[in-house]
């Protein structure tokens, strides 16, 4: 059970909140938030201490125990709650270049009359400067890793090596991109897997299954087989995209998975909002991880992911955003919420869906979607230091009878006080160390005057499952 712990104040304006000094990280005096790794169980650990060695969490312990003096920097922290950072398993980060531009239509009309057209314009030094924005915004909201599925992906590498966060990229393909492309994503895969001192993984991103024939699946299956790496794709984001497919070919979308190969290497699906009850078995037999992005699927008016039923059948389910035209930001502080009332308002009860099993989805099981279940969602000894700090001082936290309620249902992303990547603090007491939000802001209305100037494109794709 949680312990309370109530937060009176953050540290005394007196006292520098950070002492740079010797070799290792020293997270001092905050309380950390433990979740259990087999069942949804939450703790906090009062007056504790992270000890973070190289990119490492070397211990958690009570505070008093280790000497200031050995270590590089010491984090003054008192006041503060410790949770690992948050991972989005699903997103198109640079597409907040068009956050706004599509609102109020059918999912039908998103892509046809929106999305595809703007994309289709889409140049790699835009896609850098909206990855660079993303990315800002993300650190801020304490999300820490994001599996991101789009174009130039290299550029968006580049982007997230300089950021100092965490991602798992895959370059979207189509099947009228043709095969070349396979080989082209293939390339960057190689290139950039285990890049940025191992905090960029990559993996094969064929973009759906209405979108790839067969065999476009079948040669992306092959290939990620051939390289040992996994697939993230959308399939069954509806349910009218199932029983299209049905009515098509006789097959559900996650039948087309199975048969072209596609789960034989560990896949992330995006959204299974249309997976009917014979594809959770299907899938159940599987490596595979769902992400789920509950705004927008409010949004654009879909289904959700039958989350419970996955559960129940093992499979595991992440948070994530989507792109922030379908979203309209990259909070997945909103995700947690929507997602957690979402599944009570469904469920006809508030019983469902308590908060130490959200705050599990929202870090454990979202590190399991993404392949890292032992390195990532965690503060322990031997994950990778991924931490963030929360200041939960604010009014609309007052008075603090849970933190645990407080995270899932009160908390704001201005509430994000510090956050550590990899070991590496990125953001200090609020403010971005890797990032120039400023300049970045500049850049990215500057790209998306350059797209508007661009005379159109020919649109390489219709959405019609
Ligand atoms: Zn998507």
């Amino acid at each position: 059970m949680e312990r309370v712990c109530t937060i009176h104040s953050i540290v005394p304006q007196q006292q520098p909140l950070w002492e740079v000094e010797l070799a290792r990280l020293l997270v001092k005096n905050c309380a950390v938030l433990q979740i259990e790794s087999q069942r949804p169980q939450v703790s906090l650990l009062p007056e504790h201490d992270i000890i973070i060695n190289g990119n490492l969490i070397e211990a958690v312990q009570p505070t008093g125990q280790a000497d200031p003096s050995r270590f590089d920097e010491v984090i003054r922290a008192d006041g503060l709650v410790a949770m690992p950072g948050l991972i989005n398993t699903h997103a198109h980060v640079p597409m907040v270049l068009f956050r706004g531009l599509a609102e109020d239509v059918t999912i039908d009309r998103w892509f046809n009359e929106y999305i595809w057209p703007l994309e289709s314009n889409l140049q790699e030094e835009d896609v850098y400067w909206g990855m660079m924005l993303g990315l800002a915004e993300m650190i801020r909201a304490g999300v820490t890793t994001v599996a991101d599925h789009y174009f130039y992906m290299d550029r968006v590498a580049q982007a997230v090596e300089r950021a100092g966060t965490r991602a798992l990229l895959g370059w979207a393909i189509f099947s009228s991109n043709g095969e070349a492309m396979i080989e082209r994503t293939a390339d960057f895969a190689q290139e950039w897997n285990g890049a940025a001192e191992g905090r960029i993984r990559t993996i094969l991103a064929p973009h759906a299954p209405y979108t790839c024939t067969d065999d476009y699946l079948r040669a992306c299956a092959h290939k990620a087989k051939q390289l040992g790496l996994g697939i993230h794709i959308h399939a069954a984001e509806t349910m009218d995209q199932t029983n299209a497919s049905l009515a098509k070919n006789g097959r559900t979308p996650i039948q087309v998975l199975e048969q072209t190969g596609i789960l034989d290497v560990p896949t992330i699906i995006a959204h299974a909002c249309g997976a009917l009850p014979e594809d959770i078995t299907l899938l159940s037999r599987y490596e595979v991880g769902i992400a789920h992005a509950p705004k927008t699927y409010l949004k654009l008016a879909m289904d959700l992911t039958p989350i419970q039923q996955c559960h129940e059948a093992g499979i595991p389910v992440g948070l994530a955003t989507d792109g922030a035209v379908s979203n309209n930001t990259l909070n997945l502080w909103e995700s947690l919420r929507l997602m957690s009332m979402l599944q009570k308002d469904r469920a006809g009860t508030p019983e469902v869906m308590s908060i130490p099993e959200a705050l599990y989805m929202a870090t454990r099981e979202s590190a399991r979607v993404i392949g890292m279940a032992d390195s990532l969602g965690a503060i322990e000894a031997g994950y990778l230091a991924d931490v963030i700090l929360l200041d939960l001082s604010g009014l609309h936290h007052q008075p603090l009878h849970s933190v645990t309620a407080s995270l899932v249902y009160n908390t704001e992303i201005h509430d994000v006080h510090s956050v550590i990547v990899d070991g590496k603090v990125i953001m200090r007491d609020r403010e971005l160390l890797t990032i120039d939000s400023a300049e970045t802001v500049v850049q990215a209305s500057a790209a998306m005057e350059r797209l508007a100037q661009r005379q159109p494109n020919r649109r390489i794709q219709t959405y019609n499952p």
